[in-house]
Formats: structure tokens, sequence, C-alpha cells
């Protein structure tokens, strides 16, 4: 069965983006009663339009879902902040998570096990790099907390010279189904079993380092490639280094959220780097040279005569390189003028005949 979706979740529920909760509740209703399976029997493709239509409506339907979906698309719905999704890792999975193993009476169809229930959880770390080390790209060691699979057991969860027997709440099936009763009526639902929890066998001795688990709590030590560019809360995915899966099944994933550390002197504006420079009123008045730091060393900034409180002079090339293609970005210099705010006699003199000469140019 094909599962991904390709098409905007509006467009699958036919509403504006704009569109309000009841608005998209009262779509879903009318569109779910045409493509339901238990009343488009005659139409090959109806189970999975109902599954796309109902995930659009999972989504569009939760504030906080509908806002990742709004910035980040089907990307945010993965990786976005109070999302869990853990364990799953394609559109399908969030499918299977949503619909548990299917809707298995109206198309005689039995799920194998339930891949949630096996697969190792996705975790996530939190990594802070410099912004100098987002200038050049960095490898970070990280040691990550997770579990593991159990050295005592090899992942069975078994007491070494032990079996496990066939669970007798589901017949080694793994699955129970469940009778459901909604708006469209009366269907089966099948579900993982509780008593196994989908793998269809109970352990009689467990193994005692990991009480059956098959997993214990252990730490990695990992290298992050950094790569240049990257922005504060960027998530970088390292496939198959998130939790152990039970009994030799696949591990999670790890999500290693960037946090960029506040620099001293820079705020970081996208590639370009800001920052505040303080030059007396005759600087302005005569340009001068100002030694500024840079992510690679420092620099001198020309300020040109006659800069005006407010300009902004650019250093070309200075600023951060991008993430996706394109150049680097720059340094931009905001001037701040200073007036004195005290002068010996000798100063007010001169710049009383200053004033004199000035006498009606006010401006120029
Ligand atoms: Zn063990
Ligand atoms: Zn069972």
């Amino acid at each position: 069965m094909r599962n991904d979706i390709d098409r905007d979740l509006y467009e699958i529920l036919g509403v504006e983006r704009s569109a309000s909760l009841s608005d998209i509740k009262s779509c879903y209703r009318d569109k779910a009663r045409q493509c339901h399976p238990d009343v488009s029997h005659n139409d090959p493709d109806g189970e999975r339009k109902f599954k796309e239509l109902t995930f659009a409506y999972e989504v569009l339907s939760d504030a906080e879902k509908r806002s990742n979906y709004d910035r980040w698309g089907l990307e945010g719905l993965k990786t976005g902040a109070g999302v869990d999704f853990d364990g799953f890792s394609s559109i399908s999975d969030l499918f299977d998570m949503f619909f548990g193993g299917g809707f298995a009476e109206p198309f005689g169809r039995r799920r194998r096990q339930d891949r949630a229930q096996s697969r190792g959880r996705n975790t996530e770390t939190l990594l802070s790099v410099t912004l100098a080390e987002v200038g050049l790209g960095v490898d970070k060691d990280i040691e990550i907390r997770k579990r593991m699979t159990c050295d005592g057991c090899d992942g069975t969860g078994l007491s070494p010279g032990t079996h496990a027997s066939r669970c007798s709440a589901c017949g080694g099936s793994g699955q129970v189904r469940s009778t459901q009763r909604s708006v469209f009526g009366t269907f089966i639902r099948a579900g993982v079993c509780p008593d196994c929890g989908g793998a269809g066998e109970v352990i009689n001795k467990p193994c005692p380092e990991c009480d059956g688990a098959g997993l214990v709590w252990d730490t990695e030590r990992l290298k992050v490639k950094v790569p240049p560019g990257v922005e504060n809360g960027d998530t970088i995915r390292l496939r198959g280094k998130g939790e152990s899966g039970a009994r030799g099944a696949g591990a999670g994933d790890l999500y290693v959220r960037i946090n960029v550390e506040p620099h001293q002197a820079f705020i970081r504006n996208g590639r370009n780097l800001n920052i505040t420079v303080k030059i007396g009123m005759d600087e302005a008045a005569l340009g001068t040279e100002i030694e500024l730091p840079s992510l690679d060393g420092g620099f001198k900034l020309k300020v040109p005569p006659g800069t005006q409180p407010g300009d902004v002079l650019k250093e070309k090339g200075k600023g951060l390189p991008p993430r996706y293609g394109g150049r680097r970005g720059d340094i931009l210099a905001g001037v701040e003028v200073t007036i004195p705010k005290r002068l010996s006699g000798k100063e007010k003199e001169l710049l009383e005949s200053f004033a004199e000469m000035r006498k009606g140019k006010a401006g120029k």
C-alpha cells in the first residue's frame, strides 16, 4: 500500500489555510463519510484516501501540530518540539501510529507485528556550539545516555539457556482485536497484544541483568559533525543512534538539537553578524579606522568621512557561511556617535571657532 503523502494537508481536507477548527471538523466529517472503508467497499483506493484524510485531520485539528506543519511542513511533524513521534521514521509509520493495526475487518488483512512496539525509541539531545564553530563547522564529541542492547542476553530478555513460550492471550500473533463504535458504524480494529507487547511470546525466566527488557541503560560516546552555518534550533538526525530495539529490532534515531551560544560582540542576523561601534564626533566627521573582532581574528573597519549616527557600515564576506549554498554573510557595523561630555578650555575654544566657521552651514 502506498502511504506517502505528497499533497498539502489543507488541500486534502479541502479547506483554506486560515480555516477554523470547526471548518476543519465539518470538512473532515463530510469527506470521511464518502471514503471510509466501511462505506466505499468498491474503491480500491478508499483505505489510502481515508487514512490520508484522517492524517490531515489529526494534524490540522491539533493547534501545536498545525503550527509545526505550517512552519516546517511534514518534516516539522517529525522533529518539531512537543510532537512525540518516538520510534517512527516515515509517513507510513505515522499512519500506523494513528491507526494501530489498521482496519482488519473490511479488508480482511492482517498486519505484521506493530513496529512501534519493537523498534528502538528516538532520542534527543542538546548540543551547544559557539558562533566561531558555526563559522567553520565542527566535529563534537557527545555522550548519550540511552537504552542499549543488554549484553547478558544479547537483547533477547531471556535468562541464559531458557526459551520463551507462546503468548496465550494472542495465540502468538502479537495482536488482539477489539470492536469499536464510531459515527461511521461499528468496525473491528486490531491492536497490539497488551500481554506480550506484540512479540507473540512471553518470557518465563527473565535475564537478571535487564529484567527481561533486553535493554539496559548505558552511555555511548559519539562524534557529531556540525556543518558550517547551522542555526539555533536546527536538528541533526543520526540514523540508528537512538535507543536499541528490543529483541534485535532496529535502533531508533538520535536527534541532536543545536544551541548556538550568544557571542559577546556579535548578534547573529541570519548569515550576517551585527555589531555596534562607537566613534567620536570628530572621527565621524573626519573618517577613521577601528579595530573590530571577527570570527577568525580581527580586522580594521574603515569609517569614511561624514559618517552619520545610525549609519550601517558593511564588511563583506566576514559573516557566517550559508547553511545551504550561496555566499558568505557580512559584518554589519551600526554606528553610534558620541558627543564629548566635558571639554578642556582649549577644546572649547577650538570648537567655538569651528562653530563660528560653520555658521549658516547646519546640515551640510
Ligand atoms: Zn538481558
Ligand atoms: Zn500476546
